[in-house]
């Protein structure tokens, strides 16, 4: 699809853990890290200035652990450090491709990364760094869709772009019912109404008040994110419809 959209300057990019594992069923897959890295660096280098939220799920979620019996809190604050970890792959790879990064993290943890500070972070941003938000929010009881969200609104970003593994929002999931149509354009309203699992709701609330619309594409094709935010390739957009 292509349309006249404009392409959004500031975005905020989150990538689920689960794409880090490539194929596998856990773990960082390090040729996965490596091609998303590659199309991070490729979406700088055109002059997009991006932020970076991931998630944890590919090492630890905390809902999982909860059901097992471990207390909701605790596991929690642990699938947060699942987080750090993922930033600090990510911030690894997107070195060794030549993009400057900052991991700014919600809880503090100085020998590490830096502590989440507001104008410090819009700071790296106005000199091309990229900024990769981990922990979350630091409070559990989320997931890392809420503080994409937040992220994005406190960044003044343009757009809250999804990475995941399907290239859009679906009537059905795709890999289930062969039938299941994508979505070109849903309103925040369609996606909290119909209870379409795109992120949790809180994060489509903050976005629909903050009018940032969220893209939903795939990032395990390579070079996919670049014609994205170019204004191309396939994807659905959440967004105020007229
Ligand atoms: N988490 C949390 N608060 C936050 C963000 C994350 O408690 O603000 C925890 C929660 O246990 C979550 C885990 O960190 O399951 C990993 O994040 P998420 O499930 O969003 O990872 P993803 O599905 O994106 O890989």
């Amino acid at each position: 699809m292509t349309d006249e959209r404009p392409p959004y300057r500031r975005i905020l990019l989150k990538v689920s853990g689960e794409v880090l594992m490539g194929d596998a069923a856990f773990g960082i897959d390090m040729a996965t890290l490596e091609t998303v890295a590659r199309d991070i660096a490729q979406v700088v280098a055109h002059g997009f200035e991006l932020c970076l939220v991931i998630g944890g799920g590919n090492l630890f979620r905390g809902v999982s652990m909860a059901g097992r019996g471990m207390e909701r809190a605790s596991a929690d604050y642990m699938g947060m450090l699942a987080t750090v970890m993922n930033a600090l792959a990510l911030q690894s790879a997107l070195e060794k491709e030549g993009v400057h990064t900052r991991v700014q993290s919600a809880i503090p943890m100085d020998a590490v990364c830096e502590p989440y500070i507001r104008r410090r972070a819009l700071r790296h941003l106005e000199k091309g760094r990229v900024v990769i938000f981990a922990a979350g929010l630091g409070a559990p009881f989320f997931t890392t869709d809420t503080p994409a969200a937040l992220r994005a609104a406190e960044m003044g970003c343009h757009a809250l772009l999804k990475g995941t593994s399907v290239d859009g929002v679906y009537t059905a999931d795709p890999k289930i019912d062969p039938t299941a149509k994508r979505y070109e354009r849903l309103s925040y309203q369609e996606v909290l109404a119909q209870n379409l699992r795109v992120m949790d709701a809180s994060a489509i609330s903050l976005m629909r008040d903050n009018a940032i619309p969220i893209v939903v594409f795939s990032i395990r094709e390579p070079g996919n994110l670049l014609r994205v935010v170019k204004g191309g390739g396939v994807y659905t957009t959440i967004e105020e419809t007229a």
